[in-house]
Parts: structure tokens; C-alpha cells; sequence
């Protein structure tokens, strides 16, 4: 069964209950009313081609929803989608009602009313049942729609209710949004066949959480470069001394795994590196393999970073996750943003899955030149892993009792 997307369904004159991932971050300072500042509005922003489409389709009514945070459960003012629904409004220049709760027993006369054209239910989030995928809740929320859109890429990896559950309510009228669509494609030029040289690029804190992408990836990469503190655990288990840097037994024991495996060749790690005694205290070059028992490694080195570009450059098809080092203390931050300006001056496909990368490409402002950024880190991550995504699949098949 093919999924079908927003464009290939006859939407004039319907209600469309359409999921997206509108759980941007804050910043730490309140405005002047003491709101609540959206800091980053790139999910909101990405769900606009799919809501202008719908509107320009002669839609009756669009019900919004998503979830904010981690409210686990209960109503909270903090993560009310308050300032989520005036963005929407601004951008969109029209009215955007916001509901109490996402079970507002007004919600049914508000569409009757036909007043506004879009309504944003309330944080789903603030009810346990979104997260336990519950039917019945999953039911109340398709009760508001003819048709449901999922275009939340971002959460399109977690079994939720509005995520999941949902489809079994909507066998032939479940749609994917544009942002959906795009993610899918950007992620399937890697995970299938992708134009080689194909080289990966991993960096971050835990090896444990990336051991089955790094598994999954190496069969399909010419080489795997690895940074950051993810290093660490590989050079220890090859035998050198890595000082007080981030790395547990565990990991090393994962690292162990990989370098005893078939593909041990393909993995190519730091040569030196940028050491400190103190997580904040001044950077010195460690211009060896080894790292002295009172330092901490905290980002590679010159030759590591000429030796990583130099792979780069040959790649055809780039993927890149995770930092270099503690790239957020300036101090330590070259080779993250060397990495990020080497994938924006590859001729290559460059994809960068979600994260602490994104975050370094966009201060470089070097967002233009990727071929692809994605707004889910968790989910390209267990895309690569896994070939697809519950709520795609939920979406494609449908979801039975
Ligand atoms: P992850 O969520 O696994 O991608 O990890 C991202 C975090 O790893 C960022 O906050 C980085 O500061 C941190 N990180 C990367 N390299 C290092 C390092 N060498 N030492 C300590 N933290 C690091």
C-alpha cells in the first residue's frame, strides 16, 4: 500500500485534523508580558507550505494539534501552545483559535459555528492518553475531522494517540503532509541505495544511544568518521588512554563490538585532539593518539580535522550527526563548524539528522548550502535505523483494535 500524501485527496469544503510538531524551544528570558519567546520557530515554520495548501484547497476547517514539552500528563500554563498559535496566526495573517483543552467540549460547536478556519487544540500532552495511545482519546480527536493529516515528522517515531491510534479511525482519509513527505525522501536518498561515496559522520556524547545506527550504517558507508565524545569509548578499546574524557564501560564494551566486527576497517577515528583540565578551563592541543590522565579530550584536533575534510570531499552522499566536541564553549567549538562549512561545500547529498548539528550549521548560517536539514533528530535517527517510522506506517497500513 503506497502512502498517500495532502496533494493526491479531494479537500474542498472538509474538516482536516492535522498533526504537526509545533515543540519548539524557548529562550530563557520572558518577553515584556512576561510570555513566553519562541526561540527557534523552524518546526512551526515548516508546517506552513501544508497549511497554506490546505487553506488555498477550499478547506472548511483545519483542527491543529501537537504536543509542547513534557508536561506528563497535566495542564501547565508554561506549556500552554499560546505562543505557538500567535506565530501561526502572524505568519498565516488570520485567526487561529486556541482551545482549552484538546477535548474542549466546545470544540464541536466551534466547528459548527464555522467562525474561524483554523483551530489549534490545546498541548495534547497536558492528557496521560496522548502518550499511552489510547483509542478512546485517539476517537474524540478524529470525531473533529473528515480527513487526518500527519505531517509531524518529529514524532512520527513514538506510538502516541495522535500519532498512531488515530489512523484506525480513518481507514481511506489519512493523508502525509508536504514536511512528511520531504523528510521521507531526503532520508530515503541514504537509506537506499545511496550515490557513493557514502560517508557518515558521528559525533555527540553516547555511543549507546547511536549503537544501532552506527551498526545499520556501516554495511551501507565507505567510511564512518567518528568525533566528539563518541571517540573516546573506540580509542579506549583499541588500547590508548583517553584521560578523564566522557566514556563509560558500557560503551566501551559497544566500541569493542564494533572494532572486533566485519566492517572495523570502514571506521575512522581522531588523531588528536583539544584538551583541557576542566570542562571550562583553557584549550591545549594534544597532538597524539593519547590523552594525558588529568585531561579531558573536548574536541579533535587540526589533523583530525584536515583529515576528516580531505574524506569528506570525496563523498557523494554525506550524513552527519551529533558534534565534534563540547562545541556550545567557543573554546571548542572549531572542529563542529569546520565539519559543518566541509558538508556545506560538498557537491554532494548532505543530510544532517536533527540535533546539536543543526544547531551549529544554523549559527554558522550555512543552512542553505545542505541539502537537507531534518526537524526530527530521534526520528531520522530511528529512520535510518529501522527503514521507516511507526506513525508512517500507522499511516501507510492503518492500525487495527
Ligand atoms: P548527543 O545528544 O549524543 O548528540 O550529544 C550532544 C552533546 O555532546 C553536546 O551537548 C556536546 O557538547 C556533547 N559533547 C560532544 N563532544 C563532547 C566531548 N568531547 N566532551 C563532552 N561533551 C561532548
Amino acid at each position: 500500500m503506497a502512502l498517500k500524501f495532502v496533494n493526491e485527496v479531494e479537500l474542498q469544503g472538509k474538516s482536516v485534523i492535522a498533526r504537526f510538531d509545533f515543540n519548539v524551544p524557548f529562550k530563557k528570558t520572558r518577553g515584556p508580558s512576561g510570555e513566553r519567546v519562541i526561540s527557534d520557530p523552524t518546526r512551526i515554520e515548516s508546517s506552513l507550505e501544508t497549511i497554506k495548501y490546505l487553506l488555498d484547497q477550499g478547506v472548511k476547517t483545519i483542527i491543529l494539534m501537537s504536543h509542547l514539552g513534557r508536561p506528563k500528563g497535566k495542564a501547565s500554563k508554561d506549556l500552554s501552545l499560546e505562543p505557538v498559535g500567535k506565530y501561526l496566526a502572524n505568519s498565516l495573517d488570520t485567526d487561529v483559535i486556541l482551545t482549552e483543552s484538546c477535548l474542549d467540549l466546545n470544540i464541536k460547536t466551534l466547528l459548527d459555528l464555522n467562525t474561524s478556519r483554523i483551530i489549534l487544540l490545546e498541548n495534547l500532552r497536558f492528557h496521560p492518553e496522548e502518550e499511552e495511545n489510547d483509542f478512546e482519546f485517539a476517537r474524540r480527536l478524529a470525531s473533529y475531522g473528515d480527513i487526518y493529516l500527519n505531517d509531524a515528522f518529529g514524532a512520527a517515531h513514538r506510538k502516541h494517540a495522535s500519532t498512531h491510534a488515530i489512523n484506525h479511525y480513518f481507514k481511506n482519509n489519512s493523508v502525509g503532509g508536504f514536511l512528511l513527505k520531504k523528510e521521507i525522501m531526503a532520508l530515503e536518498k541514504v537509506t537506499e541505495k545511496p550515490k557513493g561515496p557514502f560517508m557518515a559522520i558521528l559525533g555527540g556524547a553516547k555511543v549507546s544511544d547511536k549503537i544501532q545506527i552506527i551498526e545499520k550504517l556501516l554495511p551501507l558507508v565507505e567510511r564512518l568518521l567518528i568525533g566528539g565524545a563518541m571517540a573516546y569509548p573506540f580509542l579506549k578499546a583499541q588500547g590508548h588512554s583517553i584521560g578523564k574524557s566522557l566514556c563509560s564501560d558500557e560503551d566501551i564494551k559497544l566500541a569493542e563490538k564494533i572494532l572486533g566486527g566485519p566492517q572495523k576497517q570502514k571506521v575512522t577515528l581522531p588523531q588528536d585532539h583539544i584538551v583541557s583540565e576542566q570542562l571550562d578551563g583553557a584549550p591545549e592541543v594534544s597532538d597524539s593518539l593519547d590523552i594525558e590522565d588529568n585531561k579531558i579530550g573536548l574536541d579533535i584536533g587540526e589533523r583530525t580535522i584536515s583529515l576528516f575534510k580531505n574524506e569528506l570531499k570525496k563523498a557523494n552522499t554525506i550524513f552527519w550527526n551529533g558534534p565534534m566536541g563540547l562545541f556550545e564553549n567557543k573554546s571548542f567549538s572549531k572542529g563542529t563548524f569546520e565539519i559543518a562549512s566541509a558538508l556545506s561545500e560538498s557537491e554532494g547529498f548532505t543530510l544532517i539528522g536533527g540535533g546539536d548539528s543543526v544547531a551549529a550549521v544554523k549559527e554558522a548560517k550555512l543552512e542553505s548550502l545542505i541539502s537537507h536539514i531534518s526537524t526530527g533528530g530521534g526520528a531520522s535517527l530511528e529512520f535510518i535505523e529501522k527503514g521507516s517510522l511507526p506513525g508512517i506506517q500507522a499511516l501507510k497500513f492503518g492500525i487495527t483494535l
